[in-house]
C-alpha cells in the first residue's frame, strides 16, 4: 500500500530511545517465591539458597521474571521518582489518531544476558525499533510496531562499577483499523421457529477420543500408559509421571454426586431452568461436570448415586448426562 503523508513523521521516531523506568523494589526473595507458587515453577534452585550457591555461585531468581520487577503495580503509570515521564508508546498513540484504534500483541521475545540475584536494582531503556509497512490482514489493516526494553542492573556506585545489561524484550504489536464485520441477517431473515442449539463442547487433539467415545455410548477415561494413573480432563501430559503416552479406559458409567449447582439466571436458551450441574466422581476415581436429568434441584443430595445416560443434541452432538439410581 502507498504510504500516507502522515506516517513520514511518525516513522522519524525509529529508532528513538526513551529514558529509564526504573523497578520500585530491588529483587527480592519474597516476590520471587510469590512469582514462582503463582505460575507453577517449584525448580528447587529459586527456593534453596544452598543449591543456587553450589551452581551459580550466588543465590539467583527465575530470569523469566526480567519484566516483573519494573512493572508499575496497581496504579498505571505509577513509576518511581526518577523515572522518565516520555511515553515509549507515543508511536502508536499518534498512529492511533489517523484512525487506528485496535491492537493486539503479537510478539514478546525474551533474551537474558545472566542472572539476576536478591539486592540488585533493575531499569530499562526503551527503544522504538521498527515500524512496518500497511499490511492488510484478517484483523484488520495497520502496522506492526516494535519495541525493544533493555533491562540493565546498576552496578554499585562505591565500588565504581558500570551499570550490567542483563537482558531484553522485543515487544511487537499490531496497531490496526478492524475489518468490517459481516453484517449479521436482518430480523426477518430469521426462521422463527428456529431453537437455539446447544453449545458445542471444544475439541482438541487431546479431548476427541473422549467425545468419540461418548458417540458409541462410552465414557473413556484418559490412562497414562507409563503408571496407570487415570486423568480427567484430558490433557496431553500424566501429572504424576510426565509421561506423554496414554490410552483409556472405559468407565462403569456408575458415579456419585461429589458437588453440584443450579442454574438459575441467566435463562439460556436451550436448557430448561432450573438447571442442575453436577461434578460426579465415578467408581474410577476420577471427576467430570455434566448436566443431571431425571431429578429435582430440592432433591439433590451429596454423596449420591448417579449412572451415565447418553443424550444426542442436535444430531450432532452426543453428550453424558447423569441420572440418580433410585434407593
Ligand atoms: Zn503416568
Amino acid at each position: 500500500m502507498a504510504e500516507h503523508e502522515w506516517m513520514k513523521e511518525i516513522r522519524n521516531l525509529v529508532g528513538k530511545e526513551y529514558g529509564r523506568v526504573y523497578g520500585w523494589d530491588p529483587v527480592n526473595a519474597p516476590m520471587a517465591r510469590q512469582w514462582c507458587e503463582v505460575m507453577g515453577i517449584s525448580n528447587p534452585v529459586y527456593a534453596d539458597a544452598t543449591l543456587a550457591t553450589t551452581i551459580h555461585g550466588k543465590t539467583v531468581v527465575p530470569p523469566a521474571m526480567l519484566q516483573v520487577w519494573c512493572m508499575e503495580g496497581l496504579h498505571m503509570n505509577n513509576y518511581p521518582p526518577g523515572s522518565t515521564t516520555e511515553n515509549p508508546y507515543e508511536a502508536l498513540k499518534l498512529i492511533e489518531a489517523h484512525g487506528y484504534p485496535a491492537v493486539v500483541a503479537v510478539n514478546s521475545e525474551l533474551e537474558f544476558d545472566r542472572y539476576l540475584t536478591a539486592g540488585e536494582k533493575v531499569y530499562y531503556t526503551t527503544r522504538l525499533d521498527a515500524i512496518g509497512e500497511e499490511k492488510a490482514t484478517g484483523l484488520g489493516t495497520g502496522y506492526f510496531v516494535t519495541l525493544i526494553m533493555t533491562f540493565f542492573a546498576e552496578g554499585t556506585k562505591s565500588r565504581a562499577e558500570a551499570d550490567e545489561k542483563v537482558g531484553q524484550l522485543l515487544f511487537r504489536v499490531f496497531k490496526f483499523r478492524p475489518a468490517a464485520a459481516v453484517a449479521a441477517p436482518a430480523p426477518a431473515e430469521v426462521p422463527q421457529k428456529a431453537k437455539p442449539k446447544r453449545p458445542v463442547p471444544g475439541v482438541s487433539d487431546d479431548t476427541r477420543f473422549f467425545w468419540e467415545g461418548t458417540r458409541q455410548g462410552k465414557l473413556l477415561i484418559q490412562r497414562c500408559t507409563a503408571c496407570k494413573t487415570l486423568r480427567h480432563p484430558p490433557g496431553p501430559v500424566c501429572p504424576s509421571c510426565h509421561s506423554f503416552e496414554w490410552d483409556a479406559q472405559q468407565a462403569s458409567g456408575r458415579g456419585k454426586l461429589y458437588s453440584f449447582v443450579v442454574m438459575h439466571y441467566p435463562e439460556v436458551a436451550p436448557f430448561d431452568h432450573p438447571n442442575p450441574i453436577g461434578l460426579i466422581e465415578l467408581e474410577e476415581g476420577t471427576r467430570l461436570v455434566a448436566q443431571l436429568v431425571g431429578v429435582k434441584s430440592e432433591e439433590l443430595e451429596i454423596g449420591q448415586s448417579l449412572q451415565v445416560e447418553f443424550h444426542n443434541f442436535d444430531d450432532d452432538m452426543t453428550l453424558p448426562l447423569f441420572r440418580p439410581v433410585p434407593r
